[in-house]
């Protein structure tokens, strides 16, 4: 007999730790452990409800739609719930979904991982666009779906009201370029692209979400008027007339065969796609028929997501090579005899630090089980195997310069803390002349690298002491490129205040934080002389990030460089007038804008409004303050008419600004 005291205290222990890690992932955006352990742990529950039905609970996550929406946003009810789906590990499973409908077609799609978002149109036009949140109610989060290029905000259609549903998702690249670039600006790191994509479009901040390149794929009408379907498929083609992306290269299948073959198909490209996917979903095509298979709390009787076991496999740990960062930290780099893993052959991973190392107790020799987490970042699973090597330890010395390297307090890290390192110098100048720092184009790292190893610079102030002769007699360096190079340094000289800011490659300080500096201080001098105090007004701005930035201007190495960079002539201003005159003027008021505005953009207009403390919002509502109307408003216009929000001319919010 099954003690069934112990059955109820697992089931409890369950339902803790999938809350737990429900939070982290759908709330937080920070998940803890990998999907396929979240999944082990949500089936293991499932088995024990199944087989203990006494022990059920109507709130259970097994029944629940994870997630929930925050108070950050306003609220949306979802007329019709936004379900998750039924999770099947085995293709016996999906033989027996199948069975369940004889003879019936089905659609098989790519299950992209992303988060789920619902958008509304209102006689063609966008008007509300939500998070799944609980299923039931979301969050409203317009304004930042308007941000995404690919998200029509008006479609032909004859359809006087479409809601439809599609998968928002961060590009592989993007996601690669952004943690980069976070990573590099000592700024938090996301775990995957489904997590880098949730976490970039729940921002209070829209211009935030706007800059990181997010995409969506629409996969369903959840509700339309004027118009009907008899099958999925069709309303899938429908949807790309209208100008959605829509679930990629679906399959329309007949029977389990047909079925099992577009999975397999789907699987083979696992890891090659612009794109992650986290399955296939297999759908009944028939509306009428998925009408009488109905639905559970949780999901809809007529689909199922199939789950692809991660792969992982076995190689062997030739070395480890040690390299030193911009910002000094060592970063081991395990060596693998190639493997395909996920679509692509893995020779190298990231074993982060000492720490990861001595956990793992990984040594050189060791065979190694490797996988790649969420099918993009190859990592160690564990050591299968040591092959007689010692235990590792990083080195004590920095392997670029040979200074002493050290732990700081709280860090994982060790740490070059040698400013004139030259390996921290050859990164510190090519982030100096990044394109989103001081944008000096064909100043990449090849050009850099012979102008450190000549001794000609030791610091970002001596690329603008560089004569034309000292670059065309670089390998590979034509005269015309090195006029070009020169051309592109002298126009560096006059960016905006922010560029220049980012470009110092300040610790913890990425480029909306370097903005942020600019808005608030408006010239290079008075941000240097800023205290710790002065940071504590600015939204956003953390202490952490204030204390790196008082320490980094403290120090004679940074007032020599920004003393040498003014001598060069570099502006040290900032350039906006709306950004270094920002005030509270507009302060619990919400801005709609519709039309063409004289001498500014729409884009322009919104950024004025948040820098005067306003908010910028997709749709006019009740709630709406203003509409700001330009040159063939709209409907927006009838819509603030109807509802007597009050409409303003560009002329009318500069006075308000002015008074
Ligand atoms: P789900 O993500 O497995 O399936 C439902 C979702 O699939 C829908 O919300 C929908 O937006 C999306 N989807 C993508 N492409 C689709 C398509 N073509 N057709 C239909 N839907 C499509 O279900 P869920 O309940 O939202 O989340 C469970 C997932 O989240 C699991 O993969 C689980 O591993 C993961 N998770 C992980 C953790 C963790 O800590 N690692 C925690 C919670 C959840």
């Amino acid at each position: 007999m099954p003690d069934t005291e112990k059955i109820y205290e697992r089931i409890m222990e369950l339902r803790k730790q999938i809350e737990y890690h429900s939070n982290a992932y759908y709330n937080l955006d920070t998940p803890e452990i990998e999907d396929d352990e979240y999944d082990a742990l949500m089936r293991e529950l499932r088995e024990l409800e199944a087989q203990y039905p006494e022990l059920r609970d109507e709130n259970s996550p097994t029944v629940k739609v994870g997630g929930a929406a925050s108070s950050k946003f306003a609220s949306v009810e979802h007329t019709v719930a936004m379900q998750s789906l039924r999770d099947v590990f085995s293709m016996e499973e999906v033989e027996q979904f199948c069975g369940d409908f004889p003879g019936a077609e089905f659609v098989v799609e790519k299950k992209i991982d992303g988060l789920s978002v619902s958008l509304e149109y209102t006689d063609g036009v966008l008007t509300r666009g939500s998070t799944r949140g609980d299923g039931r109610v979301g969050e409203d989060i317009t304004e930042n779906l308007m941000t995404i290029a690919s998200i029509p905000h008006r479609i032909k259609t004859s359809a006087a009201f479409l809601e439809v549903r599609g998968e928002v998702y961060m590009p592989r690249k993007t996601f690669a370029a952004l943690n980069q670039s976070q990573e590099e600006n000592g700024q938090k790191t996301f775990k995957n692209p489904r997590n880098a994509a949730a976490g970039s479009l729940r921002q209070k901040d829209a211009s935030i979400t706007a800059a990181r390149g997010l995409d969506i794929f629409v996969f369903n009408v959840q509700q339309v008027r004027g118009i009907t379907f008899a099958t999925h498929s069709q309303s899938l083609a429908y949807l790309a007339e209208c100008g959605f992306p829509v679930s990629p290269e679906f399959t329309v299948a007949t029977g389990y065969e047909e079925v099992a073959a577009a999975i397999e198909k789907i699987g083979a490209q696992r890891g090659i796609l612009e794109y992650d996917i986290d399955g296939a979903v297999v759908k009944v095509n028939s509306l009428l028929l998925r009408q009488s298979a109905g639905v559970t709390s949780k999901f809809p009787k007529w689909a199922v997501a199939f789950k692809y076991p991660p792969e992982q496999k076995e190689t062997v740990l030739r070395d480890i090579e040690v390299t030193v960062g911009r910002t000094g930290v060592l970063t081991p780099t395990g060596v693998f005899d190639p493997v395909l893993l996920a679509g692509t052959s893995v020779s190298r991973a990231s074993l982060h630090n000492q720490d990861y190392i001595t956990q793992k107790d990984i040594r050189i020799g060791d065979t190694v089980v490797l996988r790649k987490a969420g099918e993009i970042i190859p990592e160690v699973v564990s050591v299968a195997a040591h092959g007689g090597g010692e235990p590792y330890l990083l080195p004590a010395v920095c392997p670029s310069c040979g200074e002493k390297v050290f732990r700081l307090e709280d860090e994982a890290a060790l740490r070059c803390l040698n400013p004139d390192c030259p390996a921290q110098l050859l990164r510190n100048i090519i982030h100096f002349a990044s394109r989103d720092a001081m944008d000096i184009e064909g100043m990449g790292p090849a050009v850099i690298e012979q102008l450190i190893a000549s001794g000609r610079i030791q610091s970002p102030a001596d690329l603008y002491g560089l004569k034309e002769e000292e670059i065309s007699s670089l390998d590979r360096m034509g005269k015309k490129s090195a006029q070009n190079l020169m051309a592109a340094i002298e126009r560096s000289k006059s960016n905006d205040l922010y560029k220049l800011i980012y470009a110092l490659g300040i610790r913890h300080i990425g480029e909306s934080a370097s903005r942020l500096l600019a808005e608030r201080f408006g010239n290079m001098q008075a941000l240097m002389e800023a205290t710790a105090e002065s940071f504590a007004a600015i939204d956003g701005f953390g202490e952490i990030m204030a204390e790196s930035v008082v320490d980094f201007f403290s120090t004679e190495h940074a007032k020599e460089l920004i003393r040498r960079l003014a001598a060069f002539g570099l502006n040290m201003q900032a350039q906006s007038e709306e950004r270094a005159h920002t005030s509270n003027k507009l302060e619990g008021l919400t801005f709609v804008i519709t039309g063409t505005l004289e001498g500014m953009t729409r884009e322009e207009a919104k950024a004025l409004i948040i820098a005067n403390g306003g908010k910028a919002s997709g749709s006019v509502s009740k709630k709406t303050s203003y509409l700001l109307a330009g040159e063939n408003p709209g409907s927006k216009l009838t819509k603030a008419e109807e509802l007597g929000v009050k409409v303003i001319t560009l002329n009318e919010l500069n006075n308000m600004l002015s008074d």
